[in-house]
């Protein structure tokens, strides 16, 4: 994309302040946007926290500036631990970004910067930047109907949807097709309180915000959208898919990526790889990798396996690259010649490799519009989180896939893959998944929905500082 000429007053260029989430999964999304925002001749300033900061030498046209936040110690990895540390973190660096957006202002005229985009999940920094009068947007990296959901929290309460009773996981939530209970952002009912306060507060940030930047497209979610804006009565950008804008490539990852999977997938015949990857989070107990290594190496069917360090409950996260190989031993002897296990991919352009034809995923946000945008149909197993109502979108909507619930056991495991992956059940989902391929292109082609929203987006950025 050529870059534009984007200039402030006294023909300062126009300057974008963004916040990031530090999680890979919303890192990744902002760093997009960034590479969007920048191509359309904005200045990109980028805060970020200590905990998986970025690296500034990776992006050499952005200036980054660190906020301190107070946390010691890695990133937790348990989903409840995550969700307290995104409210411990927010507050933690409350203070001390409100000393370096203060310092920035006096620095840079405020009269240069466009607004400050944030993560929807760091309410503090829409607070900070409110009282300095900095406009704000909010970056939603989930999609729209997680986002209806998060403000129906109220109402699921009030008509006893949640918290979840283990006798209404099939029930439909009429009010939010088509999710059902069991689709809903909810954690185990002893830990709701927490979930409930990360979700409220998301939703105090929205509602503090001059507007809503979603990372999906009219294609995979109209009636979404729809309800969104009617709900939120405020604008929302669906500028989506974000990665077909400005890919990543390397840089923004905080666990270094194997690339000599993708010379591996060039000797194998199209559609033909498995990719399996659970995203930067999700955790499996010891028992379930076993039972889908050997479910895998019993459909026959060539794999790419992500078995990032901490993966397995309870081991390490230390990014030792050797820390899989005894998890799996055996295995790998057993599915040499057809098998490949690394630590962390290139996953966007292994969704686009022709070998790759199905993608074992957690259904996290990114992990499925990237799969989608590549035609690559799913087999689903979400953790926690947006990850089951994605999968209700994957099987029932979109009908690109379907979920594997329950426990797992080797046998349905090698059924499911068989299924997704040389069955004509799977071959249907492979061709509706390549319509959606089609819709992804056109709306990102030069005139196309995403980028007349992006031009909607940046006249409305330039549009707040008036
Ligand atoms: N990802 C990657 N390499 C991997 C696994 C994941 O680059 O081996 C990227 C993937 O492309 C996606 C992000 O990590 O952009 C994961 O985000 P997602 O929302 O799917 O899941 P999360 O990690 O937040 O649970």
């Amino acid at each position: 994309m050529a870059a534009q000429s984007n200039t402030g007053h006294g023909g300062r260029r126009w300057h974008v302040l963004l916040f990031p989430l530090p999680y890979q999964g919303h890192i990744n999304p902002m760093l997009h946007l960034a590479g969007l925002l920048h191509a359309r001749g904005f200045a990109i300033t980028v805060f970020h926290t200590h905990n998986n900061a970025p690296d500034p030498a990776r992006h050499p046209d952005y200036r980054f500036v660190p906020v301190p936040d107070g946390m010691s110690g890695p990133a937790p990895v348990a989903i409840l631990d995550v969700v307290a540390h995104i409210i411990a973190m927010g507050r933690a660096c409350e203070a001390a970004f409100r000393d370096c957006l203060a310092a920035f202002l006096e620095e840079y005229s405020r009269d240069a910067v466009a607004c400050l985009v944030a993560d929807t999940h760091l309410l503090p920094v829409f607070e900070v930047a409110t009282t300095l009068r900095v406009p704000t947007l909010s970056l939603r990296t989930g999609s729209a109907a997680c986002c209806s959901c998060f403000l129906a929290y109220p109402m699921l309460f009030e008509k006893d949807y949640l918290p979840v009773q283990e006798s209404q996981r099939d029930m439909p939530v009429i009010e939010l097709p088509p999710y059902r209970v069991r689709d809903l952002v909810a954690v185990a009912e002893d830990h709701g309180g927490l979930e409930r306060e990360l979700i409220a507060r998301a939703v105090a940030a929205m509602k503090l915000s001059s507007g809503v930047i979603l990372n999906t497209f009219d294609a995979l979610e109209r009636r979404e959208l729809e309800r969104l804006r009617r709900d939120l009565a405020m604008p929302v950008f669906d500028i989506g898919p974000l990665h077909k804008f400005s890919p990543a490539g390397d840089s923004s990852r905080l666990l270094r990526q194997d690339r000599t999977c993708l010379d591996w997938l060039d000797a194998w015949p199209p559609e033909s790889v498995l990719y399996v990857s659970f995203g930067s989070l999700a955790c499996v107990s010891a028992r379930d990798l076993a039972e889908t290594a050997w479910g895998i190496a019993g459909s026959g069917v060539p794999f790419l396996w992500v078995v990032r360090p901490g993966l397995v409950r309870g081991s390490s996260a230390d990014p030792d690259p050797d820390d899989h190989h005894h998890l799996l031993e055996g295995f790998e002897a057993a599915t040499r010649g057809r098998g490949m296990v690394v630590a962390w991919a290139p996953q966007e352009e292994v969704l686009r490799h022709r070998s790759v034809g199905g993608f074992w995923t957690h259904a996290g946000w990114n992990s499925t519009a990237e799969s989608v945008c590549e035609g690559v149909p799913m087999l689903c197993r979400p953790c926690f989180g947006d990850q089951m109502g994605n999968a209700r979108y994957v099987e029932h909507l979109w009908r690109v896939g379907f979920e594997v619930g329950g426990g797992l056991e080797k046998g349905s495991v090698e059924a499911a893959v068989r299924r997704l992956m040389t069955d004509r059940d799977g071959a249907e989902m492979r061709a509706r998944a390549g319509e959606l391929k089609k819709a992804a292109a056109e709306y990102t082609r030069k005139g196309g929905s995403s980028c007349l929203a992006i031009d909607k987006l940046v006249a409305h950025m330039i549009s707040l500082s008036d």
